[in-house]
């Protein structure tokens, strides 16, 4: 179980993260601090795009940090934006996170300090899996 402590010291890394957010189209900066099973936290922060589309979220840029540095399992992700209200992750990055599994604590803080959290398993109940529309499996055994 992890102390309060430790989920301030999450939260604090988000908010650092944050601050080099690429964000000048939208001004809404994210960071993104993301908890590996082992202890290791990745960082992320959102990166905008002059072709809007093509910019990414926190959560994603941290995910991908992680999954370079060979991290599989995650418990918690931390996120901090600048808006008013705590952030969930968009529809994307629930379902990129949950391709490592939906036993993840979300703690999200708004530029006030006002904080939530949520699991993944109730921000995204249905999460899509390739094994649904390939029973066997092959798709999963090819990778
Ligand atoms: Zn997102």
């Amino acid at each position: 179980m992890a102390g309060i402590d430790s989920e301030s010291e999450l939260l604090s890394q988000a908010r650092e993260v944050m601050d080099r957010a690429y964000a000048p189209y939208s001004g809404f900066r994210v960071g993104a601090a993301l908890e590996a099973a082992d202890g290791r936290v990745f960082l992320g922060c959102n990166v905008e795009n002059a072709s809007y589309p093509v910019g990414t979220c926190a959560e994603r840029v941290a995910l991908g940090h992680a999954v370079a540095s060979g991290a599989r399992a995650f418990r918690r992700v931390a996120v901090a934006s600048s808006g008013d209200r705590p952030a969930s992750p968009c529809g994307m990055c629930r379902q990129a996170l949950s391709e490592f599994g939906v036993d993840l604590e979300i703690l999200s803080v708004a530029a006030g300090g006002e904080v939530r959290r949520w699991s993944l398993a109730d921000l995204l109940p249905a999460d899509f899996r390739l094994d649904e529309a390939d029973p066997a499996g092959v798709a999963r055994r090819g990778g």
